[in-house]
């Protein structure tokens, strides 16, 4: 479970049942405490050089008030961001938040989940007769916080109640088992992101093993959810296709025999931006991720900035290899795509 090592509450959220009662909770417990507002957080989080200014905000938990509703877009994977929390207790070297979040990437959750409820309520009225669906984990990974929000049993509960609003997210945690008995209508996705041991161990630091994973979203389909499968990024390295294979068999054997519902997959190839690749060499300064340009093609996406991504020849390989396993193992398996 994830203990903050500081935990900062935002001006205001003392006036809210669940800021008080966090208060309370983490006065008892002895952590150190302040109170701070918005714009002077990041003033309370020590550490001079980017390595220990990012392990000093993956420590501090902020209590914050979510006041701008206005929810940001969430294409191609939902109509809108639904924001609980943002941040991350996990240390992915390759995390897309690593330059989201700026040089000191505290996790902040938000005491005032009836406002954020009501405000996807008024978006999902505007879509009426179509349905909108509302994405958990845009900015965030929200399962390590949860202990202390509750804002996705909250969430789950919300949507179970809304016949035209859907609600997902995705995971690299497996403390989960709180949402196991929640009456969810069918109506949260929830999707676990997966890779190989190998990348697992050399970059996906503080988060939960690929078994712990694979049991986690067994027990969670068992539990009658929509569950897929986020496997990224996909790196090429000697035995990738060997360690795939095996992940997507253990994966199948951790599902029980019958399963017969839909599990869904997503495939996404490893690809960055110099401006990530920058901020990554300041904050791991030893990594060992595969960067080298030159052996990558660079294009350009639809936000208007370039990417690095494996050249087309390999990206072709990636396709037909997953296309194949995945039928081949899986006859409830869906693709949703590679890329
Ligand atoms: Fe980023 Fe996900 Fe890793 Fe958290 S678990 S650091 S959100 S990639």
């Amino acid at each position: 479970m994830f203990i903050p090592q500081r935990v900062i509450f935002e001006t205001g959220s003392l006036d809210y049942p669940l800021g008080r009662q966090l208060y309370s909770r983490f006065k008892a417990e002895k952590l150190p405490v302040l109170e701070s507002s918005l714009n002077k957080i990041k003033s309370n989080i020590p550490g001079d050089t980017p390595a220990q200014l990012y392990q000093s905000g993956k420590a501090t938990l902020v209590v914050g008030v979510k006041k701008s509703l206005s929810f940001q877009s969430c294409k191609p994977s939902a109509h809108f961001q639904l924001p609980l929390v943002s941040g991350c207790t996990g240390q992915c070297e390759y995390c897309y938040l690593n330059t989201q979040l700026g040089d000191k990437p505290f996790i902040r959750l938000f005491v005032n989940l009836e406002d954020i409820f009501r405000q996807a309520d008024k978006y999902t009225s505007q879509r009426l007769p179509d349905t909108t669906i509302f994405e958990g984990a845009a900015t965030s990974d929200p399962v390590p916080a949860e202990p202390y929000t509750g804002a996705l049993k909250a969430a789950i509960s919300h949507f179970a109640a809304q016949e035209n609003a859907r609600f997902r997210f995705v995971t690299k945690f497996t403390d989960i088992d709180g949402l196991l008995g929640l009456e969810h209508k069918k109506h949260t996705e929830i999707r676990f992101s997966l890779n190989t041991q190998t990348i697992i161990k050399a970059y996906e630091h503080k988060t939960a093993s690929a078994k712990k994973r694979l049991e986690a979203s067994a027990r969670l389909y068992t539990a009658g959810y929509p569950m897929g499968f986020i496997i990224a990024p996909v790196f090429i390295y000697d035995g990738w296709q060997e360690e795939y294979r095996e992940l997507l068999l253990e994966l199948r054997q951790a599902f029980p025999a019958s399963a017969s519902r839909p599990i869904t997959f997503e495939v996404i190839s490893h690809r960055y931006t110099t401006k990530a690749r920058n901020k990554i060499a300041e904050i791991f300064p030893q990594t060992t991720l595969d960067m080298d340009n030159e052996k990558r093609q660079f294009k350009y996406g639809q936000f208007g900035y370039g990417k690095y991504l494996y050249p087309g020849e390999t990206l072709s390989m990636v396709k037909e290899f997953f296309q194949r396993e995945i039928s081949r193992i899986f006859e409830n398996g869906e693709i949703k795509y590679i890329i």
